[in-house]
């Protein structure tokens, strides 16, 4: 009977820990995805504050005005050379 407790115990125990190691994996996991990247310098930046813009039903997001000014600036000439040719 001791011993079966024991086994429950301790089986009791590794849940506990399994349960408390993914919640600790989850935080991670939520960071990662609120990293974007900047298509104009590559930098990575955080999902909130930055500068977002929607092109081809994408969202891109950047580091700053400039960057996002300089992607929609070569996204129209990418445009305006497809409508010539
Ligand atoms: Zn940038």
């Amino acid at each position: 009977m001791l011993v079966k407790l024991a086994i429950l115990a301790i089986s009791v125990i590794i849940l506990v820990v399994l349960i408390k190691n993914s919640l600790k994996a989850k935080p991670k996991a939520i960071d990662a995805t609120d990293m974007a990247r900047d298509p104009v310098c590559n930098t990575y930046i955080s999902m909130d504050g930055v500068f977002k813009l929607k092109y081809n039903n994408k969202l891109y997001h950047f580091c700053s005005k400039e960057c996002m000014n300089k992607f929609r600036e070569e996204k129209l000439k990418e445009v305006n050379s497809e409508d010539i040719s």
